[in-house]
């Protein structure tokens, strides 16, 4: 492969829009052990499909149990990527690498930078696929929760995009403590609700026992699964998690190794990424851990990072949980902190979820992954350090996977080692500029999740009990 200056112009590999890949990845036929099945909490037993597709566009249920190798991403929805945002670049980042002191070209750092899409992150790579895949079932509209935000206006863009209504429920707490998102979220005619909301059932229960109630993720989740069954024209959205939405994702993965050939690396030695429920970690790294589980890649490393507030893989059990708080949902087998576990209030609103995916369990379980945690105030000062050298102010979540790297990069130099070290810049941080200012006011804290709270959260009642041996 001849390697051409003209590539590394502003250390950035950019690809045409006909670039667009053509399919995704799904690591569930390659996987060291297998899926386990969404438990129906009424009787402890595999939800059976019907109940998946009264609740998920139908496409998206097909793509959640797929045993193909590879699935083709539609011709048309690729033209909507291509006239977008997609690809996105995939920048060197020569500056960060020289403020590390890195000499010569034995340590390169490689970013893929999602936070270029229409609202700041990788969200609507999935976003604009379950909205795609709604219109031409028919659907009027998508309903969702949404915690901070971010989740919520990719699915309002993407609804936007094909003329679905889209409805939000947003935690209260949020609703009026951080009205940016709700204003991008309204700007794409996107309807929003601070949750508890009196338009449901659930909502209306919780505003009876407190009119401020300040509202939960699991709470958002069931006045979301509610409003969803008003009509079989409305179904339900999720950002993170399920089998569906990490495949919707690889295309980040897919790009990267495209964009890779064309610079003549065959493959990274070290992939990075932050992790909520694992979405865009997954998106990047699937397509080089199925080579890694089929033989090659044995070497590579490959890092998911989690708050120190909010360990779910690193300090968690892998067992049998409710994946939202209000035990309404699915029971689903991953690593979990407990779903009575509460959040300490950490800037990275997007790593506050108290399991992982199910994939990204399984992938950690047989060490193809393996997972660090960090502070948030390390992680916010490796975000500065990164926007004074690179330009672009990362989301917080993203500024997990940065503080890895320089870490990674570090030690490499310290072992005189050569290295190609890529992560994943999952968003930019231009709605979270509070952070920022509390670190540069020394008033951002830092939070370890006690080992005691751990345990007592997974020693609650409300843990649920499956037997396996029934199905
Ligand atoms: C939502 C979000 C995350 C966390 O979600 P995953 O599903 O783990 O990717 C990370 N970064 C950004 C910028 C987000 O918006």
């Amino acid at each position: 492969m001849v390697i051409k200056m003209v590539d590394y112009y502003n250390g950035r590999i950019l690809l045409q829009p006909n670039e667009v890949p053509k399919e995704w990845v799904n690591i569930l036929p390659s996987l060291p052990s297998p899926m386990t099945p969404l438990i129906n909490p009424m009787d402890g037993r595999p939800a059976p499909p019907e109940m998946a597709f009264a609740i998920f566009p139908k496409e998206c249920v097909m793509q959640e149990v797929s045993q193909d190798p590879t699935i083709p991403i539609p011709n048309e929805l690729r033209e909507i990527f291509a006239n977008t945002y997609r690809p996105t670049p995939l920048h060197r980042a020569l500056r960060l690498e020289k403020d590390l002191g890195m000499q010569g070209d034995r340590i390169k750092i490689f970013f893929k930078n999602e936070s270029c899409s229409p609202t700041g992150s990788h969200k609507p790579n999935t976003a604009i696929t379950q909205a795609f895949y709604a219109r031409k079932e028919g659907l009027d509209e998508l309903v969702t929760e949404t915690g901070a935000g971010q989740w919520g206006s990719a699915l309002a863009y993407g609804c936007n995009l094909f003329g679905l209504k889209c409805t939000v429920y947003m935690v209260r707490a949020s609703y009026f403590q951080k009205p940016g998102r709700k204003i991008l979220m309204r700007s794409f005619n996107a309807e929003v609700y601070p949750s508890p909301s009196n338009l449901t059932e659930s909502g209306m229960n919780f505003l009876k026992q407190d009119q401020e109630h300040p509202g939960s993720l699991g709470i958002a989740i069931s006045e979301a699964l509610e409003h969803s069954m008003r009509s079989d024209k409305i179904k339900y959205s999720l950002g993170s998690v399920v089998n569906f939405v990490l495949l919707h994702q690889t295309i980040i993965g897919q790009e990267v190794k495209i964009q890779l050939a064309k610079i003549g690396i065959e493959k990274p030695d070290i992939l990075i990424g932050c992790m909520g429920g694992g979405s865009n970690f997954a998106g990047l790294m699937i397509p080089f851990a199925k080579d890694k589980i089929e033989g090659q890649n044995q070497n590579m490393k490959i890092i998911g990072v989690e708050p120190r507030a909010c360990p779910s893989v690193s300090k968690g059990e892998y067992r049998w949980d409710f994946g939202d708080s209000s035990m309404k949902g699915p029971i689903i087998k991953m690593h979990t902190l407990g779903h009575t576990f509460v959040p300490s209030p950490i800037h990275a609103g997007g790593l506050r979820y108290h399991g992982m995916a199910p994939i990204i369990s399984i992938l950690s379980n047989n060490r193809i992954i393996e997972t660090k945690m960090h502070h948030q105030t390390e992680v916010i000062n490796a975000g500065l350090q990164f926007a004074k050298a690179e330009g672009i102010l990362p989301a917080p979540e993203s500024a997990h996977a940065i503080n890895e790297t320089i870490d990674q990069a570090l030690k490499a130099k310290e072992n005189n080692e050569k290295k190609v070290i890529l992560f994943n810049l999952s968003g930019h941080g231009f709605f979270d500029l509070l952070a920022y200012e509390k670190y540069m006011n020394g008033e951002l804290r830092e939070y370890e999740l006690p080992t005691e709270q751990i345990q007592k959260a997974l020693q609650s009642k409300e843990m649920p009990k499956i037997d396996e041996s029934q199905f």
